[in-house]
């Protein structure tokens, strides 16, 4: 899927570019309103070897409990702490019994991922770097607006596949998130923005979830469909399914499982319209050409006016953002109820792209609203922790023959593993 964040692989990097942006601008770097670069929690030096409960449903937690040789009851009363109440630790669950407690205490854990480290952006989104127990780390991201809140959660460490314009893409695959992994983002999330109220009445700063930070989902889909469960659940988390929106690069053959079993909202990293130039920027489509995948999206079970899929679509210059692409996306888009948000470049060092004029997003856009269609520009937001687009020319030129040779033997291999 197309990551919200896709210009940026790691914090550091983040923060190179923030001081850089600001020197620019001749500021220091560290800019009023902007936070400072705040390490994460301490490594514990033993590995902790307790059962780690997070991510456990509610048929894993009732086979515990019952191993425990207590009545299955008490697993729903676990199911309301960990994932309504967002306990942290045992020891709050006042409604079970004090010897209860000291044996959860003794056999199991409630543990997020750790955070690394932590940006704030003076415009109020926050990344955060976060690492798992196996030292692998992945990202994630909250973007608060007026009307709602959003969070960007990972669902590989790296991504098993190779978009052109992506630099997540560049990374090899180390491996898949748990269900534990992923639905542990939005607990930590909750954890951080102190927002474990119920619902949205009730002031919840989180209300959306998109899977648009590392990985490509459909490539991990049934830890994903776990996770997302959990983080639907009404008698828990309690994020709405269709607030949920799971983007892929188009992995065609789980997509109606998604639909079918999750109802989820769908968005699609389209990004070309032709065939040719779609198998060089978004790879998989050399295995789930454009027919293939828009037949795929026109059975998405639930879409409606009411209910688009959203198509992502990176504007790169001179590349895919003609008026003649506009309008073989709209014909492509023809009998699905869809939306497009236009997906401002933001170059990466190594990267062959530059960002569409601003004059040719408008364009494009245009053409997509006089034929009705519902379409937006995606807001640059965090743009002093996650770069604007275009700052980083002067790095994408600088990278050297050694690097992009690197790049390209990564991209092979990653290539030959998905069978492309
Ligand atoms: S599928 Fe992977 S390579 Fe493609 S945009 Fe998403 S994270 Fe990047």
């Amino acid at each position: 899927m197309t990551c919200r964040n896709s210009a940026i692989d790691s914090i550091e990097e983040g923060e190179k570019r923030m001081s850089e942006a600001l020197a620019r601008n001749g500021e220091t770097a560290v800019a009023p309103g902007l936070s400072d670069f705040m390490p994460g929690g301490v490594l514990s030096p033993e590995p902790d070897s307790r059962v780690n409960l997070i991510g456990q449903d509610r048929d894993g937690l009732t086979a515990l409990v019952a191993e425990m040789g207590e009545p299955a009851f008490r697993a729903k009363q676990l199911y309301h702490w960990i994932y309504m109440r967002g306990a942290k630790n045992f020891a709050d669950m006042t409604n079970l019994s004090k010897a209860f407690r000291a044996k959860l205490e003794e056999k199991f854990r409630l543990d997020r991922p750790r955070i690394s480290a932590h940006q704030k952006s003076v415009d109020g989104t926050q990344k955060w770097l976060l690492r798992y127990e196996d030292g692998n780390e992945a990202e994630m991201v909250f973007i608060p607006e007026t009307d709602r809140g959003t969070l960007c959660i990972s669902s590989q460490v790296g991504c098993s596949l190779t978009c052109a314009f992506c630099h997540t893409g560049t990374q090899m695959l180390v491996r898949n998130l748990t269900p534990g992994d992923i639905a542990g983002q939005v607990m930590l999330a909750r954890d951080e923005l102190d927002d474990w109220a119920q619902t949205e009445e009730a002031g919840r700063k989180v209300t959306n979830i998109v899977l648009m930070g590392m990985g490509e989902p459909l490539y991990n889909t049934d830890n994903v469909m776990a996770a997302m469960r959990l983080v639907s659940d009404g008698d828990g988390i309690a994020i709405g399914r269709r607030k949920i929106t799971l983007s892929t690069s188009g992995v065609v053959p789980d997509i109606q499982r998604v639909g079918e079993e999750l109802g989820l909202s769908l968005a699609i990293s389209l990004h070309a319209v032709r065939d040719d130039l779609r198998d060089k920027i978004v790879p998989i489509n050399r295995k789930y050409p454009i027919a293939q995948l828009m037949e795929t999206v026109k059975g998405y079970p639930g879409l409606t006016t009411s209910r688009r899929v959203t198509w992502e679509y990176v504007m790169l210059k001179g590349v895919n953002d003609s008026d003649e692409d506009a309008r073989t996306l709209l014909r492509l888009m023809e009998g699905i109820p869809s939306k497009v948000n236009l997906i401002p470049f933001n170059p990466w060092p190594g990267s062959e792209y530059e960002c569409s004029d601003p004059a040719r997003v408008e364009s494009f856009l245009a053409i997509l609203h006089r034929a009705g269609m519902v379409a937006t520009i995606r807001k640059t937001r965090g743009q002093d922790i996650l770069a604007a687009c275009g700052q980083l020319k002067s790095e994408s030129q600088r990278i050297g023959k050694r690097e992009r040779d690197r790049l390209a033997s990564i991209r092979a291999e990653k290539e030959a593993a998905v069978g492309l």
